[in-house]
């Protein structure tokens, strides 16, 4: 037995399933997971010293590499004159004016410890807002584990105005909140424009992941999105941009920047903490001054805007923030995909790529799909035997086909041709 079985044995006995978040449990493509040892640049290190080329990069945050050197200091820095201190800093004013700036849409910020605290407040400030309960999301979105927002949707679409069909997607989740919350296809314009015209005035936001990248990657049609903020706008209900993932990741003003879309909150985490805990929620100052201690929206953190986390995330935008910074990741995104597309191509496979920034998406389909029931439809069988085909040559892919992919600006050419003939390789033996 390898010392990563041996820890995942272990593990078992006092963490449930063996890890704290479950899809590092390697439970839909099988074997053992991989217990990290260090990390440098595009590479980890396992338990056993197998060096692997990661493409999660912490599920996004890593986007300047791992343990950058920059960014390191920046942390031991701030870590020598203390951990916390539950009072508020000038390197929490200096990150705000940051984000205010790189993303206009937000004029005020408050900083959280998790994407799923600032999906959740966000939600708490648009009902405090509007006075309304009902929220809609869209179906294969994930916005974090609040209770509100683990729900999808029965079968019967049209009858969506039917809170009977709703079902929660975990236990511990009473009906009585899942009511609340209404769950449409993604990229449906027709049942956005139906669930307006029948309950238009009960909403009090929609939220949405403009870059969804937690079914795989699926990207929004232009009339979907435009839609949305024409309905959500006549309606008078908040249009929350989830950008946890997308923001500072896809490019440096976020898929609100690509879109040419302005919502009015925006959730953001992931990159913004450089790898520390760390996330925030921002939007209209109209808005945003509802929250305590300004409004009667209580929302709060012991650990929020923690300094060492501000620190982090602060030297971590600077970084992206170069010129030429997003050029680059796009471009070697880019080389990615089209590399892994003509190698299933050579071997014959039936294959899609598609990419934005340094984040990608490839099924094991003939066309890039465009909502969570179409991801559904890829050939998953094909994805395990190819992400263990990978994982064998030192190839490090999310263990699940519903996942996207992340680049660092650390992926050079040389790690792109190590990946790829690593890919050409799995894809002859599929
Ligand atoms: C990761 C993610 C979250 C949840 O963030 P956590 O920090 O894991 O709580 C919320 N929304 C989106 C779009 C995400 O990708």
């Amino acid at each position: 037995m390898g010392k990563n079985d041996i820890l995942f044995e272990r593990a078992q006995k006092t963490i449930p399933g063996g890890v704290n978040s479950p899809v590092r449990a390697f439970r839909q493509v099988g074997g053992t997971p991989r217990f990290v040892a260090k990390a440098k640049g595009p590479y980890f290190w396992d338990a056993e010293g197998t060096r692997y080329i990661d493409l999660i990069m912490s599920w996004g945050p890593m986007i300047a590499g791992h343990a950058n050197p920059e960014v390191v200091e920046a942390v031991k820095q701030a870590a020598e004159t203390s951990f916390s201190y539950g009072a508020p800093t000038e390197g929490e004013i200096e990150l705000a004016e940051r984000i205010c700036q790189l993303v206009p849409s937000i004029e005020q910020v408050r900083m959280v410890s998790s994407g799923t605290e600032a999906t959740m407040s966000a939600l708490r400030l648009a009902r405090g807002h509007t006075g309304r309960d009902l929220i809609i999301k869209f179906e294969g979105c994930y916005h974090g584990h609040a209770d509100s927002l683990l729900v999808k949707a029965g079968s019967g679409l049209l009858t969506f105005a039917d809170s009977t069909q709703n079902a929660p997607s975990s236990g511990g989740v009473p009906q009585d909140l899942v009511k609340h919350t209404l769950v449409l296809p993604y990229n449906d314009v027709q049942a956005l424009k139906e669930v307006f015209v029948k309950q238009g005035d009960q909403v009090a936001a929609v939220i949405i992941e403009p870059f969804a990248g937690n079914m795989n990657l699926i990207k929004p049609s232009k009339e979907f999105l435009s839609t949305l903020r024409q309905l959500t706008s006549e309606h008078g209900s908040v249009l929350i941009y989830d950008e946890v993932m997308t923001g500072f990741r896809v490019a440096l003003g976020g898929a609100q920047s690509l879109q040419v879309i302005t919502p009015d909150l925006t959730c953001l985490g992931k990159v913004m903490g450089g790898g520390m805990p760390m996330a925030a929620f921002g939007g209209k100052k109209e808005i945003m001054s509802k929250l305590a201690p300004l409004g009667n929206v209580y929302q709060a953190g012991t650990l929020s805007g923690n300094p060492v986390a501000v620190a982090a995330g602060l030297k971590t935008l600077e970084i992206i923030s170069r010129e030429g910074f997003f050029d680059c990741l796009t471009g070697q995104t880019e080389k990615l995909m089209s590399g892994f597309k003509l190698a299933a191509d050579e071997a014959g496979v039936p294959f899609a790529v598609d990419s934005v920034g340094g984040m990608f998406g490839f099924y094991f389909a003939n066309e890039v799909p465009t909502s969570f029931e179409a991801v559904t439809k890829t050939d998953i069988e094909a994805f395990k035997k190819f992400f263990h085909l990978m994982l064998d040559q030192g190839v490090y892919l999310a263990p699940s086909a519903y996942e996207a992919g992340f680049t660092s600006i650390t992926h050079d050419n040389g790690v792109l041709e190590e990946i790829i003939t690593a890919a050409k390789t799995a894809f002859k033996k599929l």
